[in-house]
């Protein structure tokens, strides 16, 4: 390969680079090799991933596809452990134009064109989730919005007492408390570690039988808080828990933060897809009453990672995080730049990518595929039921199916060997999950390609995995 400057960054350069990455992408046969890390370790260890002199790009391509060969299959039917979706395919080729174009975020004169489409982005967002005067900024994914969420109710807290947070850091704040349910994410406690409240700050609200926040105990709670010297600042409500896809009832949590003035976040990073959809979006009746919300476009929206987004009510939220920066016109009285709503300062363009999908398919295709792993979910729920030694742990009430299979004295070890049986043999990628203590196994459907017909064969695998001498013995 030519290694001259001025053919490496130039447009046929580029082309070549994403012909040399479409024969690279590997075809996989099912959804995973069943490669062991000790066995990709030592694969590994025989290539030197910084040489001194490289051996261009077609060879390197054709070593990184064997590499890659050994990935997940995200885009195979039996591939339903987590919330990772198979991106769609118009977001695959805005991922390539943000790479090429690599605008940055931070400031307007790194990124004239993208900055605009961002903030136009932000505006529509904040239209489909009732925020009339809201304002956002995209993210990394539900872990940095739901910080940035609770940053801002602490700083919110703060200023309320006469504190400024930004020059005197973190004092008098002992009393915080942020509630949440024993369902939420684990980023919201760890948010509380990460802004100084401590994980101790979080009070978990324990749920109903549908894993959703249950309101006598949050009120018996909220009451309680009335005698002691702790101070409640934040709920956050989750709209799609991970296991089981609960959506806590938000209109009811938002009448008790009005009444207790505390700031309303909504973790919504995988059930705000919902507000895309006629048929589900009134499950989310109520969000437009939080103060943030947390929405991830890359798992029920479809989208490579990252891609998620942090929206407010009140655009003059966002001021507490405001930088004095000499280079990023301090005066303010010039176009926008958006580091001054964001935790970080270069920041890719993955607007981009839901644009071109949205723009690509409309918002309803990609609202069918939502409904469609929906109804699936349901019926998965239909065949555990009717399946004998499967047992479900819940009703599906998004697109995750939580079940166990039962026939064995030590049902905990059962289902874990299932699951890493089916791993080890490539047949499926499941997850597993821990209901009351039990281990069970979880699909978490995203896939719209995957059919009922897919879904008997998986629940045949696991029961066939389930009846294999060792795991009996
Ligand atoms: C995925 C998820 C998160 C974490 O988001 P990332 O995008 O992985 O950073 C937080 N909350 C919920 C409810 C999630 O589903």
């Amino acid at each position: 390969m030519n290694r001259d400057p001025e053919t490496l960054f130039s447009h046929d350069a580029y082309g070549d680079a994403l012909r040399a990455a479409i024969d690279a992408l590997p075809e996989f046969d099912g959804p995973y090799t069943g490669a062991s890390y000790d066995e990709l370790e030592t694969q590994i260890s025989n290539t030197d991933p910084l040489p001194e002199s490289g051996s261009g790009l077609a060879t390197a391509c054709t070593e990184a596809e064997q590499v890659l060969a050994d990935s997940v299959d995200v885009t195979d039917t039996a591939c339903i452990a987590h919330l990772q979706c198979p991106p769609v395919a118009p977001a695959i080729a805005a991922e390539a134009l943000i790479a090429a174009t690599n605008q940055s975020l931070d400031s307007f004169d790194q990124a004239p064109a993208a900055t605009a489409l961002e903030q136009r982005m932000v505006e529509r967002l904040c239209s489909v989730f009732g925020f009339a005067e809201g304002d956002g900024v995209f993210t990394s994914g539900g872990t940095e919005s739901n910080l940035q969420g609770l940053l801002l109710a602490r700083d919110v807290a703060l200023e309320a007492r006469g504190i400024d947070p930004r020059r005197d850091g973190l004092t008098g704040a002992e009393d915080f408390r942020i509630l949440c349910s024993e369902a939420a994410h684990f980023t919201a406690t760890q948010a509380a570690r990460i802004l100084g409240l401590g994980e101790s700050a979080v009070v978990e609200v324990p749920t109903d039988e549908d894993d959703r926040i249950a309101l006598n105990a949050l009120d018996e709670l909220l009451d309680s808080f009335e005698t002691t010297d702790e101070t409640p600042i934040a709920l956050v409500a989750t709209a799609g828990t991970t296991d089981f896809g609960a959506i806590d009832p938000l209109a009811a949590l938002a009448d008790r933060t009005v009444e207790h003035d505390l700031w309303f976040h909504i973790d919504a990073a995988y059930g705000g897809a919902l507000a895309f959809s006629e048929r589900h979006k009134h499950k989310l009746d109520g969000i437009d009453r939080a103060d943030s919300i947390s929405v991830d476009f890359h798992k029920l929206l479809y989208q490579p990672l990252g891609c998620g987004a942090f929206l407010v009510k009140e655009s003059g939220s966002f001021e507490t995080l405001a930088r004095d920066v000499a280079y990023l016109d301090p005066e303010g009285d010039g176009p926008p730049n958006l580091v001054a709503k964001s935790l970080r300062t270069s920041r890719r363009f993955d607007a981009l990518k839901p644009y071109l999908t949205f723009r690509a398919l409309g918002s309803d295709t990609i609202a069918s595929f939502a409904e469609h792993t929906i109804a699936l979910a349901a019926e998965a729920g239909d065949i555990v039921r009717t399946t004998p030694d499967l047992e479900l742990a819940t009703e599906p009430q998004l697109t995750t199916v939580v079940f166990r299979h039962t026939g064995a004295a030590n049902p905990d070890e059962l289902n874990e060997t299932i699951r890493e049986r089916l791993f080890d043999d490539g047949t499926a990628v499941l997850a597993r999950t821990e209901v009351d203590g039990d281990v069970y196994l979880k699909f978490t459907l995203l896939n719209p390609k995957i059919t009922r017909r897919n879904l008997e064969t998986l629940f045949q695998h696991v029961c066939e995995a389930a009846a294999t001498p060792e795991v009996v013995a």
